[in-house]
């Protein structure tokens, strides 16, 4: 069935809410946000108070019930001025889905109103990706399996809110079967080493770190033994979503910026706007933000329709949208000539934080490739 959307008027009036909260919460802190190093407690708290948190999680479990299509046009809303807030927001509210769909009832029990609340911060660690097929290929913590769970020596990884972070989802396995687990910052043998220094949203830190002698036990599993492998895809499948969503508002952001920018900024004794070669430039990067947000909204309205489709149009979009706002915000910088690159400017900011679409939730080279096998079959 083919998907179809169109924003309703629910929609609509929770779009001017997400553009009045983003006004009055967000971007007073903009600055701040995106050159601290250490998580932003007091954003996670603002989104939190707006009701952000549990957007992904039913109404019965405590959350907003709300679709993908929604949260997409919140993530736009939020990264057309900070990303970094909107991949704090898209971060923990997956980490809320997940628990609330996977979690044993003593998981949701002990997080999944904290997380929702802002009260507990998820971080998760990040596994390595078989580039054709997008699953869990060499799965970086080794646990040896005991009688009462999984013990896990000299094991390094990667998490992201890695020195934030209260509750960690991380997947490993032994063999053929890889497990999620659901493990507390405190739990004895894990050590998170300093936060990392980044391009673009250093807020929301990576962090290495290190399981050495580490039990975790089976209570720790998240969903069935085994099932970590099949857990992790739908998580990167539905990150994929929201990742081309915040490129499409940090494009929407930086297109904004150029018009408004091109207006007021006088050369020769005419505004730049006047002149057609910025002319030219703001039309192209106003049509690939405008085929951006087609695509990220049909994607959205088939995540949320269940499309058979949808693994590979969220690989599509990811990549798409990820490459087209890089090329929007190198255009929005040069829009605004050597001001564009000053760093008390917002544009910059856009240009790498676009960068980093590019990479995060699988490289876009690893979502070409898993588009090519499902073309090929
Ligand atoms: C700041 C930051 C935040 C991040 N946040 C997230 C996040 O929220 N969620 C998440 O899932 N990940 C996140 N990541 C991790 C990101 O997904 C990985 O960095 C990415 O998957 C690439 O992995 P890698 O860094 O090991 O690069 P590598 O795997 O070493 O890749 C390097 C280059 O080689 C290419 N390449 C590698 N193998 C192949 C192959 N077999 N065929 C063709 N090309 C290949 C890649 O496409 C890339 O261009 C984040 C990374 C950073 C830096």
């Amino acid at each position: 069935m083919e998907t179809t959307y169109q924003l309703t008027k629910k929609q609509n009036f929770f779009q001017k809410n997400i553009e009045s909260f983003v006004k009055q919460k967000i971007a007073p802190r903009v600055l701040e946000t995106d050159q601290r190093e250490g998580f932003p407690r007091e954003i996670l708290d603002q989104l939190a108070g707006n009701r952000l948190l549990g957007m992904l999680v039913s109404k019965d479990a405590g959350g907003e019930g709300a679709g993908f299509f929604d949260f997409c046009l919140a993530l736009e809303g939020i990264a057309e001025v900070c990303p970094t807030s909107a991949l704090i927001c898209a971060t923990q509210d997956m980490g809320a889905r997940i628990i609330s769909k996977e979690g044993t009832p003593d998981q949701k029990e002990a997080y999944l109103s904290k997380l929702m609340a802002g009260e507990a911060v998820f971080g998760y660690v990040l596994p390595q990706l078989d580039m054709l097929s997008l699953v869990l290929n060499d799965i970086p913590l080794s646990g040896s399996k005991e009688d009462e769970g999984f013990l896990f020596n000299d094991s390094e990884c990667t998490i992201i809110n890695g020195d934030a972070a209260d509750v960690i989802c991380l997947f490993a396995g032994n063999g053929d079967l890889a497990n999620g687990f659901l493990i507390e910052s405190g739990i004895q043998g894990l050590a998170v080493a300093e936060p990392k220094g980044m391009t673009g949203a250093e807020a929301r830190c990576m962090c290495r770190a290190v399981l050495d002698n580490c039990r975790i036990s089976k209570q720790y599993v998240l969903g069935k033994e085994g099932e970590g492998e099949k857990i992790w895809s739908e998580l990167l499948l539905e990150g994929s979503c929201l990742t081309a969503g915040i490129a499409l508002g940090i494009g929407q952001g930086a297109l904004d910026y150029a018009i408004r920018y091109s207006k007021q900024r006088e050369q020769f004794g005419l505004q730049i706007a006047k002149f057609q070669a910025v002319r030219i430039l703001l039309a192209e990067m106003a049509t690939k933000v405008e085929a951006v947000r087609h695509f990220v909204y049909k994607v959205a309205a088939a995540m949320d329709q269940n499309s058979r489709d949808r693994h590979k149009l969220c690989s599509m979009a990811k990549t798409f949208s990820s490459k087209m706002i890089m090329e929007v915000t190198t255009d929005a910088i040069q829009v605004c000539g050597g001001y564009g690159y000053m760093k008390d400017y917002p544009q910059q900011k856009m240009m790498r934080n676009a960068q980093l679409t590019q990479v995060i939730n699988g490289s876009n080279q690893s979502h070409q490739l898993a588009t090519s096998r499902w073309l090929l079959g």
